[in-house]
């Protein structure tokens, strides 16, 4: 029998019953001189033994070969020097226990970049994570490495960082300044040597766990091993801060819809449930704008709340074929949008409702569905690309089903409000609206001193128009004439249809002379363009009596009419298309 160690490159060493050395191994011949002393103590020792060869540890393995049965041929005798794993496997136990009672994320990536750090001897280390939302890598933590290290958070996927996720396999790069790839931010803070690892959830990435050398001393292949056990040790405590982080951010999320829907339910007045939403969708999503839209009877979307970062902005109208929101009202679907490019097909006229364009933007939009129709939709956007995940746009639906039901109600009950003061013909509010405003505007004059005044109005001969072109015409002229008379006033004046061919109209925070100017104004506007009536010019005229409320002629709404009434009668009596004012026959003061 013939024995030949030359092929191995075990520690290793053939030794006769005798104690005679019959073959050595060619990794063995260093050590031989350190061996030789002990042979015989090795032959003879009990099964395990350790040695020490030139001041290192072995671990000795024997093993009898037999040249026939019941014949030893000689004993192989093999040194093992003890590996380092019980230590590494000892310190990744305790890292994998620190890490598991570390929920928040930043505590795991820093201690997992320190760990790396303390086991390889490394000078700097870094984690950056992946995102999978949005395929981008963030900074994630660092340690003695300036902050731009993942360089391109957005644009393509360059550089060794992105090569570690899309290959999955570790690198070890011994001359990093040599390297093709190397960042010179890196090179010129003097990073010398670079060893990096993908860490990896099955076959998800989650992130890259790298270390990198300052001083002259590159990592060894020996290295890549303990730096990967320890990625995989990372990869489980990063799922689980992850997975914790979505619990968290859902268990926010539903307590703040829960909320909403109690504020919300709790009111009928649209402009408070406007501001409850908001309230609701600051909470959810961070955004640069919101707007609420609806779809109105002419089949118009109306952005009834906008906001913008300079604030409150007034009211929109868009046809249902432009913008974000008309094209969600149109198909029923949410959008997630980063950048204009991300428009579906067809185009969407361009995005009118969002300020300035949406290339550098981001969007989320939903419909706000009650029944089987889509009555509106909420709109989100933020100044920058890749703004928001499908759990973003998730919670957005979820907030738009909350309040779908609410708005539809609040709309209801709005309209129904409004039939109630409006007169149908005119569209003016009606007499009890009018006795309701006076009755508060008087409340408020009481309060803080300011002067309030009315003019009762009425239509000179209109009998005559009747009797001459008919009541149709009639109709038609009493609807044109109210609207000229409302374009002629401040938003904050009440012109109302008292009845038949009179107005009613309340000028608040007016005393007695102004009102008789504005009553002026309105006469000899309605005097100066007739009115057409089947090709036939109609001039009308008006005459008006003015009353400005003081506290003692006045107790109540009824007898500040009358005093207007009785003006208005005055300016009759005296002819017609004029305006006669209650200090012509009282001797009340100006307020
Ligand atoms: P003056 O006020 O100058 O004394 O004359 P007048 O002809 O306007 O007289 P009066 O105020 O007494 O009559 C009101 C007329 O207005 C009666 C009616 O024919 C007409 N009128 C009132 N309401 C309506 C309406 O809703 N439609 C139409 N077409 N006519 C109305
Ligand atoms: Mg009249
Ligand atoms: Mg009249």
């Amino acid at each position: 029998m013939k024995v030949d160690l030359s092929g191995t490159s075990e520690l290793s060493i053939l030794v006769s019953p005798n104690g005679q050395m019959l073959a050595v191994s060619e990794a063995m011949l260093p050590l031989l001189a350190y061996v030789e002393p002990l042979l015989s103590d090795l032959v003879q020792a009990a099964n395990s033994v350790d040695v020490f060869l030139n001041g290192l540890q072995y671990a000795v393995q024997r093993q009898l070969l037999w040249q026939a049965p019941g014949v030893p041929f000689g004993l192989l005798i093999t040194f093992r020097q003890p590996a380092p794993e019980p230590l590494v496997d000892h310190r990744l136990g305790e890292m994998a226990l620190t890490l598991s009672s570390k929920l928040e994320m930043n505590h795991v990536l820093e201690h997992v970049v320190r760990f790396a750090m303390d086991l390889l001897d490394a000078d700097a280390g870094a984690l950056p994570v992946y995102d999978p939302d949005h395929d981008r890598l963030l900074p994630g933590h660092l340690v003695n490495l300036p902050v731009d290290l993942v360089a391109p958070a957005k644009g393509p996927r360059r550089g060794l960082m992105w090569q570690i996720i899309e290959q999955g396999k570790s690198i070890l790069i011994p001359d990093y300044a040599a390297h093709p790839m190397a960042l010179p931010e890196l090179a010129r803070i003097g990073v010398s040597s670079l060893l990096a690892t993908p860490i990896m959830h099955g076959k998800t990435p989650l992130g890259i766990l790298a270390v990198y050398r300052l001083r002259n001393e590159p990592f060894q292949e020996s290295d890549r091993d303990l730096l990967q056990a320890i990625a995989h040790q990372t990869a489980i405590a990063l799922q689980s801060a992850r997975m914790y982080q979505r619990a968290i951010r859902n268990a926010d999320e539903r307590y703040t819809l829960y909320q909403a829907s109690i504020e919300i339910g709790a009111t009928l007045d649209l402009e408070q449930l406007y501001q409850a939403i908001h309230r609701a969708v600051d909470r959810l999503i961070s955004h640069a704008g919101f707007a609420i839209a609806l779809l109105n009877d002419q089949q118009i979307v109306e952005y009834v709340y906008l906001v913008t970062p300079a604030g409150r902005q007034p009211g929109l109208q868009l046809p249902l074929t432009h913008g974000i929101a008309g094209y969600v009202l149109r198909f029923g679907v949410s959008l997630r949008l980063s950048g204009a490019h991300a428009l579906p097909a067809p185009a969407i006229q361009p995005a009118l409702e969002v300020e300035g364009d949406l290339d550098q933007r981001s969007l989320l939009a939903t419909p706000l569905v009650v029944g089987d129709r889509i009555i509106g939709a909420l709109l989100a956007w933020h100044d920058h690309l890749d703004a928001y995940t499908m759990s973003d746009l998730s919670a957005l639906e979820m907030l738009a089903a909350t309040v779908a039901v609410a708005l539809h109600n609040a709309l209801r009950f709005t309209h129904i409000q409004s039939l109630a003061i409006t007169d149908t013909l005119t569209e003016l509010v009606n007499r009890r609206h009018f006795l309701q405003n006076l009755q508060h505007e008087i409340d408020r004059s009481r309060r803080y001193q300011t002067p309030v005044s009315i003019a009762m109005i009425d239509i000179d001969h209109f009998k005559q128009v009747n009797d001459s072109y008919g009541h149709l015409a009639g109709d038609h002229i009493l609807r044109e004439l109210a609207q000229r008379c409302r374009q002629h006033l401040r938003d904050v004046d009440i012109l109302a249809r008292y009845g038949g061919e009179e107005f009613g109209l309340i000028l608040p925070e007016t005393p007695y002379h102004a009102a008789l100017l504005a009553a002026e104004r309105l006469r000899q506007t309605v005097m100066a363009t007739p009115f057409l009536v089947d090709g036939q010019q109609i001039t009308l005229t008006l005459s008006i009596g003015v009353a400005t409320f003081q506290s003692i002629s006045h107790p109540d709404p009824s007898s500040l009419i009358a005093d207007a009434d009785r003006a208005l009668y005055l300016a009759k009596r005296r002819g017609r298309n004029r305006v006669c004012g209650a200090q012509e026959f009282s001797t009340y003061a100006e307020p």
